[in-house]
């Protein structure tokens, strides 16, 4: 479950921001999903409880936000909505579509205390 290790990346930036910007709890987090990044919401929701838990993140209120998959077409130039990975463009049909918006997980905004 990949899920676990992006959520411990997560848990990192925390840590570190706890530091630099001065919190000691995170009340809320809001990550943003992105679609063809393969993480399952609901396993997402599983594991943040575990891996949050004893830190400054315990008990927090995870927020997912889905972004849609985007990408630049090679064949006709238009940005174009990407639906899955190896998906043709929906313009005209080319096969390069190159991937700009939806391939991460990222963390949008905090509510820290
Ligand atoms: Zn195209």
């Amino acid at each position: 479950m990949h899920e676990l290790s992006l959520l411990e990346d997560v848990l990192q930036i925390l840590e570190e921001n706890a530091e630099s910007q001065g919190y000691r709890r995170v009340k809320r987090i809001w990550l943003e999903i992105g679609q063809l990044s393969c993480v399952e919401p609901e396993a997402l929701r599983f594991a943040f409880d575990a891996v949050m838990k004893d830190t400054l993140a315990d008990r927090a209120a995870l927020e997912i936000v889905e972004q849609p998959g985007q990408g630049e077409c090679a064949g006709c130039h238009r940005t174009v909505p990407v639906e899955s990975l190896y998906a043709p463009c929906p313009q005209c049909g080319h096969y390069e579509v190159q991937i700009t918006e939806g391939m991460a997980m990222r963390v949008k905004q905090l509510e820290v205390e």
